[in-house]
């Protein structure tokens, strides 16, 4: 693969044009298709689709979607913003490119955490000291990104250390 060069369009919020964030899309010059498997592996990708290719990642709290011949990302707060986040993962493609003969490619996306496996590290013993009325009412709002490990006194160190790590991927507390 080549150097991948792109054009930047940004754009204000359509659905909420009073927003103080603005989104971009990366027009590349090549299509990148084939390197997303790879791509998705590395990063682990929320989403990720077949045909025609493209995989999602959420990124320091925005979304990202990387097509063949595009780059999607909302909630920037600026231009310079974009261009860093578009040479990062322009970067990562093409270290993952190069890799691909070490790497199994992944077709599918990691999708959402799940409430079982975040239920399991939590003491169930409903103490409240988290401000939630039960653990399953924490586990929710640690599934949405709004509370983490760190929200639960009582969860001892090495259950909250697998809780961030479990939910580290899904990058819902950037
Ligand atoms: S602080 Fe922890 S143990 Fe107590 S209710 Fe909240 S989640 Fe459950």
């Amino acid at each position: 693969m080549e150097a991948v060069n792109y054009e930047l369009e940004i754009f204000n919020n359509r659905c909420m044009p009073s927003a103080m964030t603005v989104q971009c899309f990366a027009h590349l010059d090549q299509d990148i298709g084939e390197a997303l498997p790879y791509l998705n592996a590395v990063l682990g990708g929320i989403d990720y689709v077949k045909d025609p290719p493209s995989v999602t990642f959420k990124v320091q709290g925005k979304l990202m979607t990387v097509h063949g011949q595009k780059i999607a990302i909302n909630a920037l707060k600026h231009r310079n913003e974009a261009v860093k986040i578009v040479d990062w993962v322009l970067r990562e493609i093409s270290d993952a490119w190069e890799k691909r003969d070490e790497i199994e490619p992944r077709y599918v996306g990691i999708g959402k955490p799940m409430i079982i496996e975040i239920l399991k590290l939590l003491p169930k013993t409903n103490c409240r000291e988290c401000g939630a009325a039960t653990c399953m009412v924490f586990d929710t709002q640690v599934a949405e990104g709004a509370k983490d490990a760190s929200n639960c006194p009582p969860m001892q160190p090495d259950f909250s250390e697998k809780l961030t790590a479990y939910m580290e991927p899904f990058g819902l507390n950037n």
